[in-house]
């Protein structure tokens, strides 16, 4: 174990020079060894005790929380390792990655500057694998990939030398195609991973050994030399000679940049503000001698300490006693002690710089994505975005009256925690409705307010969210104010693919379209003169002017946007949300005094018109697809086809391996509800399997009529 002192003293040094510090996070498909692969390196950096690491066993998302807390770690840890001499600070931020819920990955990953991706190396990449590092790419982290339980290939399948190496390449080669189609444009190349450049270690996170290529240059341990090792039982030897935390820390000193380097980047993705003003130049620099500015990334509670937020500096340094605003909250608050974990310990530190990711006590109760800033006019950290939308909305409803209130507050923490939970209030029913992104998404949510919070809440079945859009063009529509004295000239067109997936991959969003940050949005239309008109974005809906020299357009345009806005909200066929519709006002004659061109008139001139042209153009309503793998045994094959393809499941591969195969299969939301009873109970519990949300299909012809039929009857709309 590392001496206390010898920490304390790596730590500081670390923290005055950022270029000696890594901000990191591990991701993986579930079962991948993330966990695993954690301990061991916080065993093998001295921070938690060698026998505890690599034997815990996979458990579920309560207990490995329970756990977590009792033995390891939880969220955060600072890690020294040294390379060439050098003592580097390693900060290890854990980025959950539960099936379903995704929010708390991408709050992680705003502290952090590169990833370990850990991808087994008998399941391959998966369904978890592509979507964590996808939206790693996106946040602009840098990855290095571990490829983890080479161990089974060998002492398992018992697979010959090529064959694993084969197996090694085939993963190598599908991360690099998920690198090429998400990484930022700039590092497509720099950022793909290759053996020889020492971006890539194999090995066993259980049986604590790796190799790497200069490690191997290093020590003489060669691929074959670490097959044979395996083969005539050296694990031992093999440990000692090519530890597993030596190997992967040495990745990610040498491949993963420090946050000096990674600022200059990522700042302007990952910060609203104007990274040429003064503020923004000197977070872009890292500059220690700034304002304090950063973002808290996560709340812990300590029993110690009480709440513990968990944030990454920028620039300017923290210190006890330093006030600071909460730039969202509008409120001042003092930092009260700085600290950073050494494993489960929480060690007091007496100031950190700009770069590092530490634990600041006395913030109070403060939302993960919260701006921490010494100066009080400055832009907040762009709103945490979420990749993932509501699919299913559920009513919840207490039995006794007076839990109410506590239902409304655990709500909105519940919200705080986790952005993907959408609460909405329907006045007209005073029911409270909670938007959440599946079933099992559901299940934590009643677990949370049952058996935490002691709350007697039944919940309604589930409603389904479906989405209307176009796929033709129609108009122009004329829509006139109900004074008569303004008309618009009104043009639906789909919208264009390369939108729609730039939108859905977080990558341009929700709001106005300015001079300022129009080079955002400009390349994903097809064409010019639509980049140039465009001046909203609204649920993946873009609005565009495309009049010329109209006398008040700018008057009124603020109210276009919300005739535009109410259309989309609620579209013409059964009130469900509108998704890639692009809305053009090609023409338009605006009365000349503000008093008959008001909201309402403007409003009303221009939703039912855009309606109009939608439902001329035709509507297609769509549904919400999930994608689902299985693994099982072989002799379950053909009764779970039987049960996806009941539930209108559309197989898409089925791949065997040996006596076990892979079912991989779209289905939708609507008929996937109790369907983890049924896989249970078919495979008797013998089945493995994930889900995700897989974007909107059209609703086949076949049941459309009573999809709508339902729909309008749950809604009353006839
Ligand atoms: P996580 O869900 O990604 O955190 O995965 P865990 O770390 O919990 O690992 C899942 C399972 O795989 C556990 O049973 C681990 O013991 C096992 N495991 C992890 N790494 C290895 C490895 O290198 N070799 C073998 N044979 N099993 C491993």
């Amino acid at each position: 174990m590392v001496k206390k002192e010898e920490y304390i003293k790596a730590v500081k040094e670390g923290m005055r020079n950022p270029e000696y510090v890594r901000n990191i996070g591990i991701i993986a498909h579930v079962h991948h060894g993330k966990t695993t692969l954690s301990d061991s390196l916080l065993a093998g950096a001295g921070l938690i005790s060698e026998e505890l690491a690599g034997e815990q066993l996979y458990l579920n998302y309560d207990e490995m929380e329970a756990e977590r807390k009792l033995t390891v770690y939880s969220g955060f840890v600072t890690m020294v390792h040294e390379y060439q001499g050098q003592k580097y600070l390693v900060n290890l931020i854990d980025t959950p990655g539960h099936v379903d819920f995704s929010g708390e990955v991408t709050r992680a990953l705003r502290a952090i500057d590169g990833v370990i991706l850990v991808v087994d190396a008998l399941e391959g990449v998966m369904a978890q694998t592509e979507m964590n590092l996808r939206q790693a790419l996106i946040e602009r982290c840098k990855p290095v990939l571990f490829i983890n339980k080479t161990d089974r290939l060998i002492s398992e399948l018992k697979l010959p030398l090529e064959e694993i190496q084969k197996r090694i390449e085939k993963v190598i080669a599908k991360v690099n195609e998920l690198i090429e189609k998400y990484a930022p444009e700039q590092f497509k190349n720099e950022w793909k991973v290759d053996v020889q450049s020492g971006k890539v270690a194999i090995g066993s996170a259980k049986n604590k050994w790796a190799i790497s290529f200069p490690w191997m240059q290093k020590t003489g341990i060669t691929f074959k030399k670490m097959y044979e090792m395996l083969m005539n039982d050296q694990l031992e030897e093999l440990q000692k000679k090519c530890p597993v935390h030596e190997i992967t820390l040495d990745m990610v000193v040498k491949h993963l940049p420090d946050p000096k380097k990674a600022q200059k980047y990522r700042i302007e993705k990952i910060w609203s503000g104007d990274v040429n003003s003064e503020i923004g130049k000197k977070m872009v620099e890292c500059d220690p001698d700034a304002p304090l500015v950063g973002v808290v990334c996560q709340n812990r509670a300590d029993k110690h300490a009480g709440m513990v937020s968990i944030a990454r500096l920028f620039c300017g340094r923290a210190t006890p006693g330093k006030t600071v605003y909460l730039i969202s909250e509008g409120k001042e608050t003092k930092i009260q002690q700085v600290a950073i974990y050494k494993g489960p310990d929480r060690i007091v530190i007496d100031e950190a710089l700009g770069g590092n990711v530490v634990a600041l006590i006395g913030l109070g109760k403060v939302s993960t994505g919260e701006t921490i800033s010494e100066v009080k006019d400055i832009a907040p950290f762009e709103e945490i975005k979420h990749y993932a939308e509501p699919v299913v909305t559920y009513a919840v409803d207490v039995e006794d009256p007076k839990q109410l209130v506590k239902l409304i507050e655990a709500l909105k923490e519940l919200q705080k925690e986790d952005n993907t939970i959408q609460v909405i209030i329907r006045e007209d029913t005073g029911e409270y409705i909670i938007g959440c992104l599946g079933e099992l998404h559901m299940d934590m949510i009643m677990h949370e307010l049952k058996d935490k919070r002691g709350l007697k809440v039944k919940r309604s079945n589930p409603t389904i969210v479906y989405k209307e859009t176009i796929t033709k063009s129609f108009g122009p529509i004329e829509g006139k104010s109900p004074n008569k004295h303004n008309r618009f000239f009104i043009v639906v067109e789909p919208l264009e693919d390369k939108f729609k997936e730039a939108y859905e991959s977080g990558l341009i969003s929700d709001g106005a379209v300015t001079k300022k940050n129009e080079d955002k949005y400009r390349p994903y239309f097809e064409k010019k003169e639509d980049a140039d008109g465009c001046i909203y974005v609204y649920k993946g809906n873009v609005l565009i002017n495309a009049t010329k020299g109209i006398q008040y357009f700018d008057e009124v345009k603020d109210y276009l946007i919300e005739g535009f806005k109410q259309a989309m909200d609620a579209g013409p066929l059964v009130k469900e949300p509108v998704t890639g519709v692009k809305v053009k006002i090609v023409d338009a004659v605006i009365h000349e005094d503000s008093v008959h061109r008001g909201l309402y008139q403007i409003v009303m001139a221009t939703k039912p018109a855009i309606h109009e042209a939608m439902e001329k153009a035709g509507i297609v309503l769509l549904e919400p697809i999930k994608k689902i793998e299985i693994m099982t045994s072989m002799e379950y094959m053909s009764q779970l086809i039987n049960e996806l393809q009941r539930r209108r499941g559309r197989i898409e591969n089925v791949e065997e391996e040996g006596d076990n195969i892979k079912i991989v299969a779209y289905l939708p939301v609507a008929e996937s509800f109790n369907l983890a009873n049924e896989i249970r109970s078919i495979t008797a519990g013998r089945a493995v399997w994930y889900e995700l949300f897989a974007g909107f299909q059209p609703v086949p012809r076949e049941i459309l009529d009573q999809v709508i039929k339902s729909i309008k009857s749950r809604k009353g709309l006839e």
